[in-house]
């Protein structure tokens, strides 16, 4: 065990080198400093002749690394050999990702990750995570026992079903959580040894994978039946008795399991989905922000999603509980929104529907395509999260032109592949009128001598902050209005020249100040609402700093 466990208090402690000397530090990722080890450190830990001589700076090396990262021809590499610098020094891999957050997140997470997860057996290196199979059961607890933190306050954990908009990647998803982890330390810096990254595998229906020489998961179908459900039921049931502190976050679970699976246990353990509530989170953020640029208000959209998923479906639930906040009833809130999935638009009549659409199915005539539900409904703004690359089309991005003098057009679908439409293709289409913001990052684009710099509606500005305001109070449950509270700060963080460059979201250079707000609000939320036995500390501020993780180097000796 090594690193920085703070058993029973939530104060940063200096890291314990639990007596680790020589070979065995410089192996340790949590505590090797690499060529940074001081002549003292060299002298007295065993060190002395494991390194070459010359000692450099953290600063030092991250300009090293920096300049690695970019001479690598492709992202897949600069992907390979940041995640190796991670398993050899955390520390220096949070630096190169904290000073230069825009460039790297692109690299550990959304794009590039989901080539990564496709590729996972080829770029497989060393395990990272806990991988806890079907055959498992029985056993997890002894399973949890095995990863070497006891202290661990952040799960995430997938079964690789509906890997970002790539579909079912099996046991090759474990990239999304060992990802969505580094997010929550380079974002809101919750200490790398709080983080497990867990794939439940139950199989795969990726035939590819299945037939294919080199996939490391199980080699069978999905599991659909009781036995997937004993499977993650006895996972949820033993984090409570291992690490009884955790908030278990889902990712990446198929539609027919996520919402089921949020409503089993959000009453009953600390636990959310990040893909129904984090979205939500951050794609309202958004929302309130082009309201600043359309003028409009809250009252007054309408709002149609093209996509009545996991992202859609949460999206529309937080609309919802934020139009109830300006003192619309429940019913005309549900109105505001409208989807269109796969068969048209979701309409009371359809017979086809699943269980999360209907509380949006209202009484009206259906629509068979996008471009007549937008004739129809004439929505003020227009939501992609469908994964349906190109999706809103010409006609469809000018129609949203003539109904709106700023039309809000989002194309949040991941990654960049699968957006509904391009930054460029909204600008042009519209005059530049169009308040555009995406799922992956878009270049800036310039029209007529105009820059405008689309925002990314990343779910990094949302999730980091909310865990890290769960960790600091010690909530035990995870509630709706906490997403609602942290998309209220992440939209006052925006500046007026965000807005005048179209961003509807802060610089992402600013997230570890978006996630510490965004924590304290969380906080706050937790201790009104009693959802913590911990009192309220009188240092709320003082309390999320000094929790938040700092990759500079310590003196060990
Ligand atoms: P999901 O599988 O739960 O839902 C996809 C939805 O799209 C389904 O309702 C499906 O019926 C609909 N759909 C599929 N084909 C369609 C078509 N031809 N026309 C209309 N609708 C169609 O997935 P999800 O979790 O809701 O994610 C959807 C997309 O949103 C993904 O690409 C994902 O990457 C993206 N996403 C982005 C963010 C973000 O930007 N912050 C966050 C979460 C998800």
């Amino acid at each position: 065990m090594s690193g920085f466990g703070s058993l029973n208090i939530i104060m940063q402690a200096k890291p314990h080198l639990h007596g680790k000397r020589g070979a065995d530090l410089l192996h340790d990722p949590l505590l090797n400093k690499g060529t940074a080890f001081t002549a003292t450190e060299r002298d007295t830990l065993g060190l002395r002749g494991l390194l070459p001589p010359r000692i450099i700076t953290q600063d030092q090396q991250a300009l090293r690394v920096l300049e690695t990262v970019r001479n690598k021809n492709t992202d897949l590499e600069r992907y390979i050999y940041l995640i190796s610098l991670q398993e050899r020094n955390e520390n220096l891999f949070y630096r190169v990702v904290m000073d230069n957050v825009a460039e790297m997140m692109p690299l550990i997470y959304t794009p590039t990750v989901g080539l990564a997860c496709q590729r996972y057996a080829l770029i497989f290196r060393r395990p990272r995570g806990l991988f806890i199979s079907l055959h498992d059961r029985g056993h997890i607890k002894q399973i949890l026992q095995n990863w070497p933190h006891a202290d661990v306050r952040m799960i995430v954990v997938t079964d690789g079903e509906r890997i970002l908009g790539l579909g079912d990647l099996g046991a090759n998803g474990m990239g999304i959580p060992v990802g969505k982890l580094s997010l929550y330390t380079a974002c809101a810096g919750v200490a790398p040894d709080f983080c497990l990254p867990v794939m439940l595998d139950a199989g795969t229906n990726n035939q590819e994978l299945l037939e294919g020489p080199h996939y490391l998961g199980l080699l069978q179908k999905r599991e659909r039946g009781p036995a997937y459900d004993e499977l993650v039921d006895e996972f949820v049931q033993a984090v409570q008795e291992i690490f009884p502190r955790a908030c278990i976050q889902f990712e990446d679970f198929g539609n027919s399991n996520a919402f089921r699976l949020l409503h089993k246990y959000r009453d009953q353990v600390c636990t959310f989905n990040d893909d129904i509530q984090g979205t939500a989170g951050v794609a309202l953020a958004g929302i309130l922000s082009a309201l600043r640029l359309t003028g409009g208000k809250m009252s007054e959209q309408r709002i149609l999603f093209l996509g009545a998923g996991e992202a859609g479906i949460g999206i529309g639930e937080l609309v919802v509980t934020a139009l109830q906040a300006h003192g619309v009833d429940e019913a005309a809130a549900r109105r505001q929104c409208w989807f269109v999935d796969s068969k048209g638009l979701v309409v009371a009549d359809r017979t086809d529907l699943s269980s999360h659409k209907l509380p949006f199915a209202h009484q009206h005539a259906g629509a068979a395509t996008l471009l007549a539900a937008v004739e129809t409904i004439k929505p003020t703004m227009l939501i992609g999260v469908s994964g349906m690359t190109g999706a809103f089309d010409e006609k469809i991005v000018r129609t949203m032109g003539q109904l709106n003098q700023r039309p809000v057009i989002f194309a949040l679908s991941n990654p960049t592949s699968k957006a509904e439409c391009t930054a460029e293709q909204a600008y042009t289409w519209t005059e530049g009128r169009a308040v555009f913001a995406s799922g992956s990052p878009f270049p800036d684009f310039t029209m007529d001598g105009r820059v405008f710099k689309p925002g990314q509606g990343n779910n990094s500005y949302i999730f980091p902050g909310v865990g890290l305001g769960l960790i600091v109070s010690g909530a035990q449950r995870v509630t709706d209005e906490m997403f609602f509270v942290a998309a209220k700060v992440l939209a006052g963080i925006v500046t007026e020249q965000d807005l005048a460059v179209g961003r509807v979201y802060p610089d992402l250079q600013r997230i570890r100040e978006v996630s510490s707000a965004i924590a304290r609000a969380v906080a706050e939320v937790a201790f009104e609402r009693g959802l913590t036995s911990m009192l309220r500390p009188e240092n709320l501020d003082e309390r999320v700093q000094a929790l938040m993780y700092d990759p500079a180097y310590v003196e060990y000796v």
